[in-house]
């Protein structure tokens, strides 16, 4: 009788919290108002009668939901390793060689790596109990409520043999489109932008109020599991249509191969489209598909041997900007334009970005001598991202528009009222 109502109370207080969730994060309620009175006296009355089992956590102790994330630290089930990276090809054969030394034969399982952040997500008896982010590997930040809010995410595993206890790892992204237009909506705000879609990933995520969190269109991929209780794979393959098969965001983008050549034809492929992809890759991650082979395989301290991450020429770079100065058009518009400490990116060496007009500078607010976050995608002209603000000195300075044409000294002006452009009188 006492266990009966102990869990009775239990269940209750959680399908409360469920439901205030729903309604006062997500701004979805999922029952009426009527019926939610109801769970709420039925378990009041409870806790009245056998105050002996009231949960310390008792919806019926908070007002309104009070819903807040702590980032409160747990340690995972399973360690959360990290990759070895190679970063061409001739890396990437030496660890095909190293990995040809086992005598069992293998395919190899090779995915696009998605650049985002990674999250632990612990299922107990199909129940979403605790999302935490990876922090040193070990132990990492409670995000549970937050990641609740990411509509991809099942707080309920559906379908048949769910396993008892199941770690799933996975990565937070922002996804390419949603990026730009938060990014817009920011600018209008006046508010500061995001530099890439992976720091607007961190951003929402790392929020105390989990209802900003969930304004924000993030999204998981899922990708390996950690502790596994009642559930045994064969294959990464496998686990994988698993996952997917339970309801959990697999990609479709895998594929699984037989020879290092078609390895080496997914890497190419995902190169040149890298931005047709949905959300930033940064590489492609190539495992060893067999779990037997895998576990033969085993781990260093830091890494799967089985697993490497091969990463594509990074777009995104840091350097020091140098000066801010002016060029003078053909029409006689006066751009400013970022000099800065020459720098390889995405495959060339660029010491000069566009700043396109004064208010762009104050609205990127950068500084002359500013450690600056540039970009460079693909075949795109650079440009300047952010500054890196933690790499201050004090020494910076902010820029300010000449009032004299730096080719001919005639007085600068804007030619119509409201142009955010100033011109030179003498051209055109
Ligand atoms: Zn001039």
């Amino acid at each position: 009788m006492s266990a009966e109502i102990r869990h009775q109370i239990q269940e209750l207080s959680e399908e409360i919290r469920d439901h205030q969730f729903k309604y006062y994060v997500l701004d979805n309620a999922s029952i009426t108002d009527a019926a939610f009175d109801k769970l709420w006296n039925k378990l009041v009355e409870l806790e009245q009668k056998y105050p002996q089992y009231k949960l310390e956590s008792s919806p019926t102790l908070e007002v309104g939901g009070g819903f807040s994330t702590s980032f409160s630290q747990h340690d995972h089930i399973e360690k959360m390793m990290s990759l070895d990276n190679v970063f061409d090809k001739s890396e990437l054969d030496n660890w095909f060689d190293r990995i040809g030394k086992t005598e069992v034969k293998n395919t190899w399982l090779c995915e696009v790596k998605v650049d985002g952040l990674a999250i632990n997500l612990l299922y107990e008896n199909g129940r979403l109990a605790r999302a935490l982010t990876r922090g040193n590997g070990t132990t990492g930040e409670d995000v549970t409520l937050n990641i609740k809010t990411i509509k991809s995410v099942p707080i309920e595993l559906t379908g048949k043999n769910i396993p008892s206890q199941l770690e799933v790892r996975g990565e937070v992204f922002f996804p390419l489109k949603a990026f730009d237009e938060l990014n817009d909506s920011l600018a209008e705000a006046g508010k500061p932008r995001f530099a890439n879609p992976r720091n607007a990933a961190a951003g929402s995520l790392r929020q105390k109020d989990p209802k900003i969190t969930a304004s924000r269109p993030l999204d998981v991929v899922v990708h390996g599991i950690g502790a596994a209780n009642g559930v045994s794979f064969d294959k990464q393959s496998t686990a994988y249509e698993l996952l997917k098969s339970w309801g959990l965001p697999t990609s479709s983008r895998y594929q699984v191969v037989n020879t290092r050549e078609e390895v080496a034809k997914f890497i190419d492929q995902y190169e040149k489209n890298r931005h047709s992809v949905e959300h930033e890759i940064d590489g492609v991650v190539i495992k060893v598909n067999e779990i037997d082979v895998q576990n033969n395989l085993g781990f260093t301290s830091r890494a799967p041997k089985w697993a490497i991450a091969f990463k594509y020429p990074p777009e995104e770079v840091s350097t020091k900007l140098l000066d801010i100065r002016v060029s003078v058009g053909r029409t006689g518009r006066v751009t400013p334009f970022a000099f800065m400490e020459p720098v390889k990116v995405a495959g060339s060496t660029v010491t000069n970005a566009t700043l396109h007009n004064a208010q762009e500078i104050i609205r990127k607010g950068v500084l002359i001598g500013d450690t600056v976050l540039i970009r460079k995608a693909g075949d795109v002209i650079p440009e300047v991202l952010a500054p890196i603000i933690e790499k201050r000195d004090g020494s910076e300075r902010a820029f300010v528009m000449p009032s004299k044409c730096p080719d001919c000294g005639s007085k600068l002006r804007a030619m119509s009222e409201g142009d955010v452009d100033i011109r030179c009188p003498n051209s055109q």
